[in-house]
């Protein structure tokens, strides 16, 4: 018999393993098969389009990914697991990766909708919108700064200049100027005017992995 004895910091640790997958794979999806591709299938389409606007909101793609990365988590993660350990890291290691991207898919829209909280919710929010207004080809890892270190991609944040057409709801006060207590940390920039004129020049320039004009 070959029932493994799993503790709990072992199950932590495949779990662990699993998320750092997923960290992994968000940073190379991101970076090759979603702006690598310029617009060409789906996922870099869908991917470049959110940077069009810089919004996010639910849409039916996002089972399309849950379903993908489940099928991965089983058909792939599960039998490695499995394979080198016992099925039960099988089943840890395909936790761990549907775990991290859970904690991406949600980190990355609450970037977007809702203020920062703490210190991570801070450092991902300026991770993710250097990515966005500063400069599309770097800072590929939403969640994590790690690989984006690895391979040399990492672009660390000033102020980040954001145009006002494309600053986020949360930024924002009544009158549409940038909230008090963001002043450290962004700026806005340009007119918030979007006419065809300009929201053609920013289709074109998110489709080129280039940040947006003022
Ligand atoms: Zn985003
Ligand atoms: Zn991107």
């Amino acid at each position: 018999m070959t029932s493994t004895p799993t503790t709990l910091a072992v199950a932590a640790l495949t779990i662990g393993v699993g998320m750092m997958l997923w960290f992994l794979a968000e940073y190379l999806l991101h970076r090759f098969a979603m702006h690598h591709l310029d617009g060409r299938g789906i996922m870099s389409r869908e991917h470049l389009e959110h940077h069009v606007h810089s919004s996010w909101s639910f849409d039916v793609t996002h089972l399309l990914s849950w379903t993908g990365v489940a099928v991965v988590g089983v058909v792939l993660w599960f039998p490695v697991g499995w394979w080198l350990v016992s099925t039960s890291t099988g089943v840890l290691l395909a936790v761990g990766w549907a775990l991290g991207y859970a904690f991406y898919e949600f980190h990355h829209a609450r970037c977007h909708l809702a203020p920062p909280r703490g210190r991570y919710g801070r450092w991902v929010r300026r991770h993710h919108f250097q990515h966005h207004f500063g400069a599309p080809m770097s800072n590929h890892g939403v969640s994590l700064p790690l690989w984006d270190h690895v391979f040399g991609t990492h672009r660390a944040p000033g102020r980040i200049r954001v145009p006002r057409r494309l600053a986020l709801p949360w930024m924002l006060d009544a009158d549409g100027e940038l909230r008090p207590e963001f002043a450290e940390d962004y700026e806005l920039v340009g007119r918030d005017v979007l006419d065809d004129r300009q929201a053609a020049i920013d289709r074109a320039r998110a489709f080129a992995s280039q940040a947006p004009t003022e």
